[in-house]
């Protein structure tokens, strides 16, 4: 694959990205702060929470997890903009993700704001973070894997493999559902949400034409992208909404990307076609892989992809994510007529 790296807005915030340093909040331009919000033990390190300035007022993208330490840094952030916790009017979250989400029900606390999420993301609050819910959630991971080949050994500390981070996030349930091209009505902007689901069923960008920006999100980020799974709260074929998605937000004339972690940057489409050829590539290689076994389950199929690392070093949630995403890829070739697969117990997957 042709390696294109995008052109960061800021050298200094990509600098402090790449050097493992949280940057500095900032002024992206006027009326528009940035305020990187602390992620603890996680290699994405921070969410970058966007305040928007109104009159008499903020606005802000995002929240961050709902740790002691990540309030703080917001409160602490908003103080550098020149706004108190209580000046927050509304809370745009772009996902239902612990890092987006989390800290939203205790910012509508404190100030009094309402939140905004896509339905489709609003539907999932209570099944993803209410105790009376949770276990249903975590049988139906369980058959998922298990379907997918998963041992057996392995099946139970992979279905709970997410329940660490429950207690970053409070369940707060939205008080705007807001849907694809919807304008926020946001004093002084031009915001309209952009609905790309894909990384989540719901999952918003927010884009002011005026200004040329773009809020993107986990959808489009500089450097990495976003994990793109079947599980038991995706649609079937998560992969086909992605690509979808990320062809919507390619037509948009911004000048500017500003995502929910690494870095802002320029080049928009560019990085668009790179996400996608990306995929593309994966694809081959899962069909490839597939073409080779004659009859593999998923988590078979899974280990023999090549990973950033060594599939055996791969610690379990990262594990249960590489066979979920491999799964995605598997159901688009599936639609698509690539594979077949043939269901049982588990299902395998067959060349076509
Ligand atoms: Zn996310
Ligand atoms: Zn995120």
């Amino acid at each position: 694959m042709t390696k294109f790296v995008v052109t960061p807005a800021n050298v200094a915030q990509r600098d402090a990205w790449a050097g493992g340093a949280i940057p500095e909040v900032e002024r992206v331009r006027p009326g528009l702060w940035s305020v990187p919000v602390p992620i603890p033990v996680n290699p994405l390190r921070y969410v970058l929470v966007y305040v928007l300035e109104l009159p008499g007022g903020v606005a802000i993208v995002d929240a961050g997890w709902n740790t002691d330490e990540a309030y703080d840094a917001l409160v602490a952030g908003l103080a550098v903009a020149g706004y108190a916790i209580t000046d927050v009017k509304g809370v745009l979250v772009t996902h239902i993700h612990p890092d987006h989400y989390g800290l939203a029900g205790r910012v509508r606390e404190m100030s009094g704001a309402w939140i905004a999420l896509h339905p489709a993301d609003a539907r999932l609050v209570r099944d993803r973070y209410d105790d009376a819910a949770i276990d249903s959630l975590v049988e139906r991971e369980r058959e998922l894997l298990r379907r997918c080949g998963v041992p057996a050994l392995t099946l139970d500390e992979l279905a709970g493999a997410s329940m660490m981070i429950r207690h970053v996030v409070t369940m707060a349930k939205p008080d705007r559902l807001v849907e694809d091209g919807d304008e926020l009505g946001l004093p002084g902007w031009d915001l309209r949400a952009v609905w790309t689901p894909g990384h989540s069923p719901g999952h918003l960008c927010f884009v002011s034409p005026a200004r040329r920006v773009l809020f993107s999100g986990d959808h489009v980020l500089a450097k990495i992208t976003p994990i793109v799974a079947v599980h038991p709260q995706s649609g079937p074929n998560p992969l086909a909404d992605y690509l979808d998605s990320l062809a919507a937000v390619r037509k948009l004339d911004v000048e500017e990307v500003l995502p929910a972690h690494e870095y802002r940057f320029l080049e928009l489409a560019e990085r668009v076609d790179n996400v996608m050829a990306h995929h593309d590539e994966r694809l081959a290689e899962i069909e490839r892989v597939v073409g080779s076994l004659d009859g593999a389950a998923c988590w078979d199929l899974a280990t023999r992809l090549t990973w950033s690392r060594p599939w055996e070093t791969i610690p379990p949630f990262m594990r249960r994510a590489a066979n979920n995403e491999t799964l995605a890829h598997l159901a688009w070739l599936e639609a698509r007529g690539r594979v077949r697969r043939v269901a049982g117990d588990p299902d395998l997957w067959f060349p076509v």
